[in-house]
């Protein structure tokens, strides 16, 4: 078998579309949907994935923009930065891009949020929303733009052996709640694999969708996998490559040429998972905006 690359550049471009339209009847309404991004310090990768940020949310037609900050930045004064944020009528959406400097507590940072503006879904009380099930929150990006995948590609989650490897607060967790909701994109039977897990490979072979979130350059490889599954590969790791100019590729979590051979459905890295998530975090933000008008 020879698995059908599920496309999410493509499955992006449609999300962001429909984002575009949704802003567009915002702002007859006379409201223009608005995302700012925290970065704090000038770490390269976040500055990186910053710029994307920006650039898709302008690209929907969303005003805001990205506060940089330099990363002697206190605690207190990216907080009291955030106070304001909440406050600006202007803005619907906050996302604080993590990393944070060692000398900040992510946690007091995300809490300090307002959770209707919590667009990254990181805040507490989104956190227990997603677990209860209410639909009124806002969920991670990463995660809800897996579900995203799954459901516009046609997968059936309902009575199907889901595994998740990984059990980190921004994908593993977050995931797996989703897939144990009680409606479409859900109503799996969900196992949450880690490092301490005994005998992966007993797990990852009876999934029918197997979700790889480890942060591990090709640990899953297609002997791992279940003939037929469909395999989501969340990963993204730079691993060196000497053929390449730059002396490094971009790789999943999943060994994706053996993994290829034996999936029905599979992720690409670059061009899966990755889309997704900015896709998700502007649909969050024109839903924040909504919000404020109904
Ligand atoms: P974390 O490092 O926070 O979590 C990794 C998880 O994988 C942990 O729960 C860890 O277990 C588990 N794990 C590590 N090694 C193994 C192993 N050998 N066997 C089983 N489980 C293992 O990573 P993230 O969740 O933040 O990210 C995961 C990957 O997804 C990364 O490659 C990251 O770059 C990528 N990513 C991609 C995004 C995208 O937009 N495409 C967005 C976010 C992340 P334990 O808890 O026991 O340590």
């Amino acid at each position: 078998m020879r698995a059908e690359l599920i496309d999410g550049k493509a499955i992006a471009a449609d999300v962001r579309a429909d984002v575009a339209r949704d802003v567009a009847a915002l702002r007859e309404r006379g409201v223009v949907a608005g995302l700012v991004v925290v970065l704090v310090g000038d770490d390269v990768a976040s500055a990186t994935y910053v710029g994307a940020k920006e650039k898709a949310s302008r690209e929907a037609g969303m005003s805001g923009g990205t506060v940089r900050l330099p990363a002697a930045t206190t605690q207190a004064e990216l907080l009291r930065l955030v106070e304001e944020l909440n406050g600006d009528a202007a803005v619907h959406g906050i996302l604080v891009q993590m990393p944070l400097p060692a000398h900040i507590d992510p946690d007091t940072v995300i809490r300090h949020i307002r959770p209707d503006k919590d667009v990254d879904g990181f805040h507490p009380e989104n956190v227990g929303k997603l677990l209860i099930g209410h639909t009124d929150g806002f969920v991670s990006c990463t995660p809800a733009g897996v579900i995203e995948l799954l459901v516009r590609s046609g997968v059936e989650t309902r009575g199907a052996e889901a595994v998740v490897v990984g059990r980190s607060n921004i994908v593993g967790k977050p995931m797996a709640a989703l897939l144990l909701q009680a409606r479409p994109g859900g109503d799996a039977t969900v196992t949450v694999c880690h490092s301490r897990t005994r005998d992966l490979h007993m797990h990852t072979r009876r999934a029918d969708i197997l979700i790889v979130a480890a942060g591990r350059a090709e640990m899953i490889t297609g002997d791992m996998i279940k003939p037929g599954a469909v395999v989501i590969d969340v990963g993204m790791n730079s691993v060196p490559d000497p053929t390449r100019a730059k002396g490094s590729r971009l790789c999943g979590d999943v060994h994706f040429a053996s993994a290829v051979e034996v999936a029905s459905r599979i992720t690409p890295v670059p061009g899966g998972v990755g889309p997704m998530t900015i896709a998700m975090l502007l649909r969050n933000t024109v839903r924040a905006a909504e919000r404020t008008v109904s």
